[in-house]
């Protein structure tokens, strides 16, 4: 039982007091009622009874929180492309082409020189056939939209063939079995969790047979007792294959594990392939399908097809990041330029960080490419360590200082890793922990 005596304050109540009077001016009186709304809620469901004052402190901290919208945040975890933090930032040319698109108007649509109606992604689908050899393209807002539409369109009331060690939860409730039913498609499981054949898939073919999909496993690996069936060698089943490659690698690079598939290589065997804009290809968030051009052309006529289109700013940011990839100049992109800086740099930049706090000492990591891309493939790199007695506490007066900062927590200690750091920012991020670490106790 709560004790009556410490019940919490009406909404009006609260809505009285100075802080949120004060709040209300700055950010809307509906937008401080709602927070109050929100957090009274929030302390009902913990059951916490904390002083007025308390209350109305998150109050206004939540309403200037929404206000304010996303902050930019310094990333020294080491994961490239971290999902919870946007994944890939774009390159400078990227980000002012959306922005500048955001800002006027754009020929989206309209062919400039007949004023005829275009289609808005005729620029980015041929740099993108240019760049993969594949007959036909199509973008959309994501890849689970690519998938979700891919399997509506050449698969409804079919059966689609996966292998069982290929279903997969990608993060975030998005689960395979879930995307199929939701698409109206017929999951069949072939083979086994470890092995599965090509006769697994061969015995499984029957006249309601839609569609084979392959998923890259992007965030795990099987390994030990195991055996798949390469793309390749489902495309001679005479069934159609989409071939869910994930994190977009263009093209093969150097340096790359060969078992992480290239879009290059998988269009020549997949009749259909799909991937996101926002991971290995450095690009906006975006669903990348490619492939033969009656299979592609099916899709983009599905009424979900315009449910998933990609707006003007993406459009812009996609076109201006595959200019980079076409011009050879895909290490400018800030996703391989953290990839693939050189170990020494990185090192160099973590003693500089270690000289300018005190009781920091450089510790041999690894980075790693993160966000279902790479899995397992680590890059080494050096990290500043810096041992906090309150390692957790330390590592949230950082995340909710100015500037933001995300490290890791290890133990007692704070690791920061200069490779997902623009070097621009490393003496921000001296002073941000400085600052964090004077306020310990
Ligand atoms: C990341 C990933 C997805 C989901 O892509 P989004 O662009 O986040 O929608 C789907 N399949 C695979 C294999 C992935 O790695």
């Amino acid at each position: 039982m709560p004790d009556p005596r410490r019940r919490l304050p009406s909404v009006d109540a609260l809505l009285r007091a100075a802080p949120a009077r004060r709040a209300a001016a700055r950010f809307g009186r509906e937008v401080v009622k709602e927070a109050i709304r929100e957090v009274l809620a929030d302390l009902r469901r913990t059951r916490a009874t904390p002083p007025a004052e308390e209350i109305l402190t998150r109050v206004v901290h939540r309403a200037a929180q929404a206000s304010f919208g996303l902050t930019t945040v310094i990333n020294a975890t080491g994961v490239v492309l971290h999902t919870n933090l946007g994944r890939a930032p774009l390159p400078a040319s990227a980000a002012r082409a959306a922005s500048e698109a955001a800002a006027g108007y754009v020929d989206l649509e309209v062919e400039r020189d007949t004023g005829r109606r275009g289609r808005r992604a005729d620029r980015a689908e041929l740099l993108l056939r240019a760049l993969t050899g594949a007959e036909a393209a199509l973008v959309v807002n994501n890849n689970a939209a690519a998938l979700m539409l891919a399997l509506a369109a050449l698969a409804r009331r079919k059966e689609v063939l996966v292998s069982r060690g290929e279903l997969i939860e990608i993060g975030g409730e998005f689960r395979l079995p879930d995307i199929m039913r939701a698409s109206g498609a017929k999951l069949v499981e072939v083979g086994t969790t470890n092995r599965t054949r090509l006769s697994d898939y061969e015995r499984a073919i029957s006249g309601r047979t839609g569609l084979i999909l392959a998923v890259h496993p992007s965030n795990y690996r099987v390994v030990g007792f195991t055996h798949a069936v390469a793309p390749a060698e489902l495309a001679g089943l005479g069934v159609p294959v989409l071939h869910d490659i994930g994190s977009g690698l263009l093209r093969r690079i150097r340096g790359v594990p060969a078992e992480e598939p290239a879009a290059t290589e998988a269009v020549r065997h997949a009749g259909l392939v799909c991937f996101s804009g926002d991971k290995l290809l450095g690009g906006p968030q975006a669903g990348i399908l490619l492939g033969r051009a009656e299979l592609i052309e099916k899709i983009r006529r599905h009424p979900i097809a315009r449910a998933v289109r990609v707006d003007k700013m993406t459009m812009a940011a996609l076109e201006a990041v595959l200019h980079l990839w076409a011009t050879g100049r895909h290490a400018e992109l800030p996703v391989w330029r953290a990839l693939t800086v050189t170990q020494a740099s990185v090192r160099r930049r973590a003693a500089a960080l270690a000289e300018a706090v005190p009781g920091a000492a450089t510790a041999r990591g690894e980075s790693v490419a993160g966000g279902g891309s790479l899995p397992g493939y680590g890059v080494p790199t050096t990290t500043a360590r810096i041992p906090a007695p309150d390692a957790e506490g330390a590592a949230a007066r950082l995340r909710g200082g100015s500037p933001s900062v995300f490290c890791r927590v290890e133990g007692d200690a704070l690791l920061f890793d200069l490779r997902t750091v623009d070097p621009a920012d490393d003496e921000r991020l001296a002073r941000a922990i400085r600052y964090a670490l004077a306020q310990e106790g």
